[in-house]
């Protein structure tokens, strides 16, 4: 039996960020269940907007639901009076697209990658996941669409950088026939119903096959994970600070905005729970 290790646009944007979160987060599962009520409210909320906009898009009468709360309502007539540009063709939602890649592995890692049976223990076996809130496929160009309801518009240039983008995009030219000047991805904003479009170009999906093939070896190959130097600033906006033993806000160097805003952005790309079918 081969093993294979799911790769989603969260494990790219914590490994970018921190390799020692990575080892927290994903290889010892030390994440504890969201513990904040109100956040708990929030991302419930956002997860109700999904399945509200999912069962819309399938023609089902989603006033029951919308009516539970107002917030809901708010969004809904937001999406109404002003949706974002969508192509013509035919729509998918909540659809889940991967594609499977190898890497060259060390031998004696911790978490088991390779082949039990018959298989190459030189190799890595990674499968990149995702899963679209609204994909159009039309005749001459695909759409990505992407609802976002717990945050103000990210500027393009951190979206553009940020892998939900790059692998969403990356993930579709892979998986069809599609050029990459054909496809686009959009983000929605709930609370300004605003839009924010990214346009895929050939650059763009070359740059990012080599950088997930490096960034997939890195992780294949990792013997220790090491943490940020604390003058980035990134173990600000992290939950693994009082394991790090890393200071609080207020100890800390004054930091650019500029950076500031892109650590922030990255934990602000919230990934909604997945609206069951
Ligand atoms: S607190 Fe800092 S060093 Fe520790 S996991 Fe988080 S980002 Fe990395």
């Amino acid at each position: 039996m081969q093993f294979h290790y799911a790769i989603s646009q969260g494990h790219l944007n914590i490994w970018e960020t921190c390799q020692r979160k990575y080892q927290y987060k994903y290889l010892e599962e030390l994440s504890l269940p969201e513990a904040d009520p109100h956040r708990q409210a929030s991302l419930l909320l956002g997860s109700n907007f999904h399945l509200l906009m999912q069962q819309m898009d399938l023609g089902l009468d989603v006033s029951v639901l919308a009516q539970s709360d107002r917030q809901l309502q708010k969004w809904l007539k937001a999406f109404n009076e002003s949706p974002p540009t969508m192509i013509e063709g035919d729509r998918l939602c909540e659809h889940r697209r991967t594609w499977e890649i190898s890497c060259p592995a060390k031998l004696d890692q911790d978490i088991d990658l390779d082949f039990k049976d018959g298989g190459d223990r030189h190799q890595a076996y990674f499968v990149l996941t995702a899963i679209y809130d609204l994909l159009i496929l039309g005749k001459e160009q695909a759409q990505i669409l992407d609802w976002k309801t717990h945050q103000k518009a990210i500027p393009q240039s951190q979206l553009e950088h940020n892998w939900q983008t790059r692998l969403y995009l990356y993930l579709l030219a892979k998986t069809t026939d599609f050029e990459p000047e054909q496809l686009s991805m959009t983000y929605w904003f709930a609370n300004g119903a605003d839009s924010v479009v990214i346009n895929y170009r050939a650059a763009d999906y070359d740059r990012t096959d080599r950088d997930i093939k490096k960034m997939l070896t890195a992780i294949a190959q990792a013997k220790d994970y090491p943490q940020v130097d604390i003058s980035s600033h990134k173990c600000e906006y992290c939950e693994f600070r009082d394991r790090c033993d890393r200071p609080h806000q207020q100890n800390l160097e004054p930091v650019d905005d500029i950076n500031l805003n892109i650590f922030a952005s990255i934990n602000n790309i919230i990934e909604i729970p997945e609206v069951a079918l």
